[in-house]
């Protein structure tokens, strides 16, 4: 299809998969589900808190790493899309951090407002957990009680946002079968029965206290969690295993 331009061009967008809809409705041929879909707000840079709802349900999570003696309270306010519709949506509308450590200030403050833009832009929001965890801190990490590593702080602020993300029922939350969890609860109280001797040698410092004595990293869930069972590595935490 050609199409003459008569008048100057002064400005242009790049179009994209969400566009497809105003597309259709453009060319004549809409589909009675894609018009019903028009009426449907979705999240967009504009989109303006609820009128006369000064308040959005939120949730703040606490963050205590050994790094620092004060916590970081993490809040992330959603907004409810359609409500009352079959198109009703909960999605992340803006995350504040709080610490009484001024230290980061600058970076979280600068941090959250990039978030909260992000979030109120729509789209799939998902990413911001995934590249938040990949972040490293070149000092080192961490151990959370659990003993699950975190590799900077920036990163457990991207594992409270897929812990809330899941909550929100925007991500999965990996879950075991309850076959799956039964047989490493068997192989723990083994592995447990078998270092019980050993219990006082456990190194300082280690937080991993909830696994066994002598577990090592998993790579795959990052947990201090893998024992030898049978001549196999096996992670206690996910169950991941060398011989498959
Ligand atoms: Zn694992």
């Amino acid at each position: 299809m050609s199409v003459k331009i008569e008048q100057n061009i002064i400005g242009y967008k790049v179009r994209k998969p969400e566009d497809k809809q105003s597309q259709t409705d453009g060319a004549g041929s809409p589909q009675r589900a894609e018009k019903e879909d028009a009426k449907v707000i979705r999240m967009h840079e504009k989109l303006a808190r609820p009128e006369g709802l000064e308040c959005l349900e939120g949730s703040t999570y606490k963050i205590k790493t050994p790094l620092d003696d004060h916590a970081l309270y993490v809040t992330i306010n959603d907004i409810i899309l359609n409500p009352g519709t079959e198109h009703e949506q909960r999605r992340p509308f803006e995350i504040f951090i709080n610490s009484k450590n001024m230290d980061h200030f600058q970076w979280i403050v600068a941090l959250t407002r990039v978030m909260s833009s992000v979030f109120r832009k729509g789209g799939d929001v998902t990413f911001l957990a995934e590249e938040l965890q990949a972040v490293f801190d070149p000092k080192g990490g961490y151990f959370k009680p659990g003993g699950k590593f975190m590799p900077s702080l920036v990163a457990e602020i991207g594992a409270v946002v897929e812990h809330h993300l899941q909550r929100i029922g925007m991500l999965e939350k990996p879950e075991l079968s309850e076959q799956q969890q039964l047989m490493l609860d068997e192989k723990r109280a083994e592995a447990e029965s078998r270092h019980s001797g050993a219990a006082e040698k456990k190194p300082l410092n280690d937080a991993a206290d909830s696994y066994p004595a002598g577990a090592t990293l998993c790579n795959k869930c990052h947990t201090k969690a893998v024992i030898m069972m049978d001549n196999c590595a096996t992670c206690l935490s996910c169950g991941y295993s060398k011989c498959g």
